[in-house]
């Protein structure tokens, strides 16, 4: 059956929202320093010292999606870098090397904007720390991080004062590239607008419980653009009072992002970035929704508090759910199915990332949901097949009838 997906309105402010985003960093002067970020790294610390802040992999997922890693990943090979490894951190570093940018389509820019500093988090994995850390030596600027926790059950008072020792750490560091003194307000101030997002954000995936759900993880993926590059602003905030407003009214119109949803599946692990497009479509086709996701539920944090900055951070980094342990992941993982009436769960199997990659340790036989496992990547479409993936999803699909 030829099934549509609806396409929602809230999209052309999004494109100008981000296009701007890139825009601000090509035009920043000498006098704004530019902190590269790990995507749940401390954004909320760099921007409250008055950094502009870039984040790779965003910048990498960009690269996913122009369908153009695999020309740029043999350059990160040449200069010593796995193809096993990270192919955001591959291709990154490759489209570099090569002088080349996703960001010249959207918004015309001819480079990334150099930084000043990179500050990292291990919270997901050692991958960005080596990507940084390449940047870092061509550059020749400072680089800091926090080194967070792995396999994680309890987030115990110990965790927490150890990451958050590790965030105030960082500030004489960045003090001394700004030149101006750490003010705990300004700080307040970004994490109040960081935990507004946060919680905007839950609320616009939220809407997805209902049936038929309003938006998809296909449709959240893209969406969640400004709460992984401008969390902390209120611009962000602004846009996710629309979205949830046009995805409320979708609820009350009885509108769904998918004709006819029939079959409703949870995403578990990175997005196929240069399939979104055809996956979305394929799974449509078949009235099949994906209507929730550990990828996007993890930019939301509710620990996050204004009263309590450093150690409210610390909370929120260091209880990522890539960072937990396996049965941490699979009580979660029941908690959304519940919450948003899953039939069926599809494991990706990242090959460049097998730290969000949860089928390898024989999850999917451990969760009572059934599940589908399809063998990809995030960004190196060699190692994704459409056709053989689709033949997968589809006898699944026929399993849930
Ligand atoms: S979590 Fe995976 S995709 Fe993200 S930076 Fe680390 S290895 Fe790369």
């Amino acid at each position: 059956m030829n099934r549509t997906i609806k396409k929602i309105e809230s999209t052309s402010d999004l494109k100008k929202i981000m296009a701007a985003y890139y825009s601000s960093l090509a035009e920043c002067d000498s006098s704004k320093k530019i902190a590269w970020c790990s995507s749940v790294g401390p954004a909320e610390l760099l921007r409250a010292m008055g950094f502009e802040v870039f984040f790779p992999e965003n910048h990498g997922a960009m690269i996913g999606a122009s369908k153009k890693a695999a020309d740029y990943i043999s350059h990160a090979n040449a200069a010593g870098y796995s193809p096993d490894i990270c192919s955001y951190l591959t291709s990154d570093i490759g489209a570099f090397i090569k002088k080349e940018t996703p960001m010249k389509k959207a918004a015309g820019l001819d480079k990334v904007p150099e930084p000043d500093v990179l500050v990292y988090c291990t919270n997901q994995c050692r991958d960005v720390q080596d990507w940084f850390s390449w940047y870092a030596r061509h550059f020749d600027v400072p680089i800091a991080g926090v080194e967070s926790f792995r396999g994680l059950g309890e987030l115990t008072r110990d965790h927490v004062n150890a990451v958050s020792a590790q965030i105030k750490n960082l500030i004489p560091t960045l003090e001394k590239i700004t030149h101006t003194r750490f003010d705990i307000d300004r700080l307040r101030k970004v994490v109040e607008l960081s935990q507004r997002c946060s919680s905007l954000w839950k609320q616009v995936l939220e809407t997805a419980a209902s049936v038929p759900a309003p938006l998809t993880f296909f449709d959240a993926a893209i969406h969640m653009g400004p709460a992984v590059v401008l969390r902390g602003t209120s611009t962000a905030c602004d846009y996710y009072e629309l979205l949830l407003k046009e995805l409320k009214q979708r609820v009350s119109d009885g509108t769904g992002a998918v004709e006819q949803e029939k079959y409703r599946l949870y995403w578990e692990g990175m997005p196929i970035w240069g399939a979104h497009r055809d996956l979305a479509t394929l799974l449509s086709s078949h009235g099949a929704g994906v209507v929730a996701s550990t990828y996007c539920n993890s930019w939301i944090f509710d620990s996050l508090d204004p009263q309590d900055p450093f150690d409210s951070m610390a909370r929120a980094y260091a209880g990522l759910f890539i960072a937990r342990t396996d049965s941490w992941k699979e009580n979660y993982i029941a908690q959304q199915v519940e919450q948003f009436n899953i039939n069926g769960i599809v494991f990706h199997e990242a090959k460049t990332c097998p730290n969000n990659s949860n089928s390898m340790y024989a999850m999917p036989k451990r969760i009572k949901t059934p599940s589908v496992v399809i063998n990809g990547d995030l960004n190196d479409l060699r190692l994704f097949s459409l056709e053989q993936t689709q033949i997968r999803l589809e006898a699944f699909l026929e399993r849930l009838d």
